[in-house]
């Protein structure tokens, strides 16, 4: 094979390529080691490999790839070539198509199937039938809502484009408006609202407090028992006073202390009891988590599987409007 044909297949593979002379400097890099780089062959050639590469390990990650180094040596020169051995991404898509495709599909076959049997036999069915498939109707509806709204947060997030538009809130008026939503959709579930009398306001986006507040409440009752209490506390935070603290407690199924910091991450849903019943695709603590890390706070999750009814307690601190305003003023200062 003469040496033009030899470098374009070296310029089209698949894997990162490179070759260094004794002193291991690069002498040759190809497209995909460069592309992986950020670079080109001319800033390369001449540079140290090890700049690049790990000098101790086998393998590198780069953009969420694992590639596995392996070394050649010729008589004149060495060759690094670089494979993937695990895709991260390819799995976070894979991850991503199968649960929005179930997510979809679940509730618009039952949306499809209420509607069809209305249509069918609309004469036979009594008042309390009706009323029956129509509120199935809307509940799932409302999933189809939720996922949709999630899934474009979660865009938003990854090209940082999300809008913040920060007011001063009081979180208590804000949490009772989210609860009256969903005590509609968890019926058998009591929600009660705790708050400390003189609560600050906080600063922060409306729309997204409320979507933190729907999807931490939301699953306190998804993941309990028929019948399973959730509370919510908000206080001004006793560690920190500039800050007011939201606590989302439940007594359901609980979280094993090895998968509590898996749960916020993209797609995570954990094996328990309840996941296999309850929908879900596994973004909301990840959003919940983004927003509120945002918006200036803090996440954090106590929880137990000891005994059936342990629980689980999520606390979100986020900063109250006044001390934003003071820091704000100390900087203009
Ligand atoms: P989803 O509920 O759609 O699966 P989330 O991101 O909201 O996704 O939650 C991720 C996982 O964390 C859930 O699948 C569940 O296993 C676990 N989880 C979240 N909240 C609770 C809770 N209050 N109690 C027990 N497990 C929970």
């Amino acid at each position: 094979m003469n040496k033009i044909n030899f470098e374009k297949i070296l310029e089209n593979l698949d894997e990162a390529v490179l070759a260094v002379d004794y002193d291991n400097k690069i002498i040759y890099a190809n497209k995909y080691f460069c592309s992986l780089f950020n670079t080109n062959s001319e800033l390369v050639s001449g540079k140290y490999v090890y700049d690049f590469l790990p000098e101790k390990t086998d393998t590198i990650v780069i953009k969420d790839c694992t590639y596995k180094i392996s070394k050649i040596n010729d008589e004149f020169c060495s060759y690094f070539y670089m494979s993937v051995v695990d895709n991260q991404l390819e799995k976070i898509y894979s991850d991503f198509i199968s649960t929005v495709s179930h997510e979809l599909r679940t509730p618009l076959t039952s949306i499809r199937g209420f509607a069809d049997t209305m249509l069918l036999s609309y004469d036979k069915l009594d008042k309390d039938q009706m009323h029956k498939f129509l509120t199935i109707i809307k509940e799932q509806s409302n999933r189809l809502i939720k996922l949709v709204e999630n899934l474009l947060s979660i865009s938003k997030i990854q090209v940082q484009q999300s809008n913040f538009v920060y007011k001063s809130i009081n979180p208590k008026s804000q949490i009772e408006k989210v609860i009256e939503i969903l005590k509609n959709q968890y019926p058998s579930h009591p929600i009660e609202l705790k708050s400390q009398a003189d609560i600050q306001n906080i600063l922060a986006d409306e729309n997204k407090f409320q979507q933190i507040m729907i999807n931490l409440i939301d699953n306190a009752a998804k993941y309990s028992y028929e019948r399973g209490a959730v509370t919510v506390r908000i206080a001004n935070s006793s560690q920190n006073e500039n800050f007011v603290s939201i606590k989302v407690e439940d007594h359901g199924v609980g979280i094993e202390p090895e998968n509590l910091s898996r749960i916020f991450e993209k797609f995570a849903r954990v094996e328990n009891h309840l996941t296999r019943k309850t929908q879900g695709s596994g973004l909301g603590l990840y959003i919940v988590k983004n927003l509120v890390e945002k918006m200036g706070g803090k996440i954090f999750v106590e929880s137990s599987t000891e005994l059936p009814n342990s629980g689980s307690v999520f606390e979100v601190l986020l900063p109250a409007a006044s001390y934003i305003a003071q820091s704000k003023k100390v900087l203009e200062d």
